[in-house]
């Protein structure tokens, strides 16, 4: 039996670093060779134990990445790659290498190939999570200078419209992340799929903490989120974590009834002075109060489905953090 707040760990920690790469080359050499500088950094240090790795997860990429990184493997000890059978989409590929290694590591850092994360905060990441106590650590942008002005309003409008929707997000973290070891077993017990990692990993509980960092530009290859890709992933995560979307209808119903019954009286009343024409007061009547009926109708089955949703996802209902006593 594990004594109270004691960590699994062996100190040093085997840490795992976790980059999904989409027809990355141009950035897949340099990315390694600034990751190893700061692995060997680490391991002067004592931080971080020499079994830790980095693994390059390849999303079935039709580019040389592939090649690259098994090159790289060939090269370089600390480097490991998993190949996706077909391109699944950036969480998917996150999500699967992280799986991968969950068993492998005490903790894993997941962050994007193209290095726009600064990988310097790695350090503080870890020795939140050894000194600290931390399971899960997020990597929270300072400030959006490098970003368009478009993409950073869009970003922040999307954070306060998931607020608005009821979800629970940490403000601008991305998926640049650390998960400890139960972290990551508590992350595999959600079986959804669709996946929003970064709604869904604040679900999973444990103390957290953020690390601060300046977002770069992309230094080389081209970004795989253009607008539609980003407009259809803020879509996703709505629609995956709330239901309020649904109550929306169901508002608009009653409005519309309360609306019925105003427009009743107020039909009445323009009838009993005679300033309507033969059939206007029913049509009247009849519209309001037929619409409203009919999106409650709506908004009612829309619960139910919700509620549906809810359930075929399989999310775990809870996670035990720990157990004192005897057993
Ligand atoms: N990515 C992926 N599969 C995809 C699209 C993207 O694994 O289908 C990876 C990509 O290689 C990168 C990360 O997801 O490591 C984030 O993509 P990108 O940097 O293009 O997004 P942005 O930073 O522009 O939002
Ligand atoms: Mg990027």
């Amino acid at each position: 039996m594990l004594k109270r707040s004691e960590r699994v760990y062996k100190n040093p920690v085997k840490a795992y670093i976790v980059l999904p790469c989409y027809n990355e080359e141009a950035v897949i050499e340099e990315t390694c060779r600034q990751l190893l500088d700061v692995f060997k950094e680490m391991k002067d240090g004592g931080l971080i134990s020499a079994a830790s790795r980095i693994v390059f997860v390849d999303d079935g990429s039709g580019d040389r990445t592939w090649e690259l990184i098994a090159g790289l493997e060939e090269t370089h000890q600390e480097v490991c790659g998993i190949k996706l059978a077909h391109n699944v989409g950036h969480q998917n590929a996150l999500f699967g290498g992280l799986m991968t290694v969950k068993d492998e590591c005490d903790c894993a850092i997941s962050i994007d190939a193209d290095l726009q994360d600064d990988i310097h905060v790695i350090p503080d990441m870890i020795r939140k999570f050894r000194d600290e106590n931390c399971e899960i650590v997020y990597g929270v942008r300072q400030e959006r200078k490098t970003d368009t002005f478009f993409k950073r309003t869009t970003a922040l409008g999307f954070y306060k419209l998931m607020k608005l929707m009821g979800v629970n997000m940490v403000y601008n973290h991305a998926d640049y992340r650390l998960m400890g070891r139960r972290a990551l077993a508590g992350l595999a017990e959600f079986e959804e799929r669709n996946l929003f990692l970064r709604g869904m990993v604040p679900m999973i509980g444990y103390k957290s903490d953020n690390v601060y960092y300046n977002r770069n530009e992309r230094f080389a290859g081209e970004s795989k989120y253009p607008l539609k890709k980003m407009l259809s992933f803020a879509f996703d995560g709505i629609t995956s974590f709330s239901v309020n979307l649904i109550r929306v209808i169901s508002t608009v119903g009653v409005i519309s009834c309360i609306i019925a019954v105003i427009m009743a009286i107020y039909s009445l009343v323009e009838k009993a002075l005679g300033h309507t024409g033969a059939g206007w007061t029913s049509v009247m009547c009849s519209i309001w109060f037929i619409g409203g009926l009919q999106l409650l109708g709506i908004g009612l089955i829309g619960e139910y489905i919700g509620k549906m949703y809810k359930e075929v996802k399989r999310r775990p209902r809870y996670i035990v953090e720990e157990f004192i006593g005897d057993r």
